[in-house]
């Protein structure tokens, strides 16, 4: 294989004697996973290299190109963290395993990508202005928007909603498209060219992983789960990538931190898009009603009566459940959603005691 399939387009002179240049395609606390023309291999910071680190952006991370020194007996050591195209990132207020590294400092949750998708859902949830917001973060990472309308198959017309996309953001392509009936795929084939790499921007919910299941024509999440030889242990262990390879040879990249980024954005504005679903509450019988089948029940009443879907219900406990898409999947993100978890109640907090003040976020 050659790195250029997996996006790389600098030169090989660093590739000394005993080194190789790679690209992260998943990490789990210090340990990385990486692809090189010797095939993946697992990887560990090198010494003079984290201690060279100040800020959790000096570390590399998925998608990623990093210069390690091969180890055909154990895990490489990553020397050095080649320069990014593009980036995402959010300030970082967890602080590190490493002493020094300090926290309340930028931590990148993807790079080195070509475009990002802005997913939001032509359901009642459809708001301009959140796809407003995702743009202006999007223009700034180095990769080039693309407004994705996802679940047309819900809607008769969609023409409305891309011709508001249009008029307040004319430069940017909007595509509408269905993961359940296969509507708009194909005119996202552009995109995937290979080498290429796409981000996925969007709230929980919104169908970012039915997307890439659509893409890859198969259940690419249990797909991509490789199964790693642990050497020292001499048995397999099972790992979960976050940069997949569709069947086109282009890439996504799927972390944590992204869909952190997306509910970021969804806590802040999440009164705003789910006040039909509170307003409800006041109104069950029982105060501390749990809406799960208890008789009076508001919501109950609401989705059989129409006033409100079954869907925006259930994305509504979707993003009340927070990252437990998370949860389900690796320790670290056990630990992650705990620490993300108590971020958002002193970010809540935080913007509660701003906004009593008058102040602005
Ligand atoms: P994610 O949280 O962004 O990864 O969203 P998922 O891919 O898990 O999808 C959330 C929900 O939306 C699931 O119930 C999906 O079945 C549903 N969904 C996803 N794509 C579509 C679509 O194209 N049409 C419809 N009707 N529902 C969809
Ligand atoms: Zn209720």
């Amino acid at each position: 294989m050659n790195l250029s399939e997996y996006g790389y387009t600098g030169g090989y002179e660093k590739e000394k004697e005993g080194y190789l240049i790679g690209r992260v395609t998943e990490q789990q606390r210090n340990m990385y996973t990486v692809i090189t023309n010797k095939g993946e291999m697992d990887a560990v910071l090198m010494g003079s290299f984290v201690h060279g680190a100040e800020i959790r952006a000096d570390l590399p991370y998925v998608g990623d190109f990093v210069l390690l020194k091969y180890n055909d007996s154990g895990a490489s050591r990553i020397s050095e963290l080649l320069p990014r195209r593009s980036k995402f990132s959010r300030s970082d207020s967890f602080g590190h395993s490493f002493a020094h590294i300090k926290a309340n400092k930028e931590q990148i949750v993807a790079a080195n990508f070509d475009y990002v998708f802005i997913l939001t859902s032509l359901n009642r949830d459809f708001r301009v202005s959140r796809i407003l917001r995702y743009l202006s973060q999007a223009k700034e990472s180095g990769g080039e928007p693309v407004v994705i309308l996802t679940k047309a198959d819900l809607i008769d017309d969609c023409s409305k909603q891309i011709n508001e996309v249009r008029s307040a953001a004319p430069d940017i392509s909007v595509h509408a498209v269905s993961s359940h009936t296969g509507y708009g795929l194909e005119a996202l084939n552009p995109y995937f060219q290979p080498g290429k790499t796409v981000v996925f921007l969007g709230m929980s919910g919104v169908g970012k992983s039915s997307l890439l299941n659509a893409l890859a024509n198969e259940e690419l999440m249990l797909v991509n789960e490789t199964r790693k030889v642990d050497e020292s242990k001499g048995r397999h262990t099972t790992t979960h990538r976050q940069l997949f390879v569709l069947p086109t040879g282009a890439m996504v990249i799927d972390t944590p931190g992204m869909r952190e980024l997306g509910l970021f954005d969804a806590e802040e504005g999440i009164s705003a898009v789910f006040s039909e679903v509170e307003a409800l509450f006041p109104n069950c019988r029982f105060s501390n009603c749990r809406h799960k089948g208890e008789p009076g029940c508001a919501v109950a009443a609401a989705i059989k009566e129409g006033g409100i879907t079954q869907e925006l219900w259930e994305s509504y406990q979707k993003q009340q459940r927070g990252n437990q898409y998370m949860d389900n999947k690796t320790e670290y993100n056990r630990e992650g959603a705990k620490k993300w978890r108590s971020m958002v109640k002193a970010e809540r907090a935080r913007s509660k005691a701003t906004r009593a003040q008058g102040g602005k976020r």
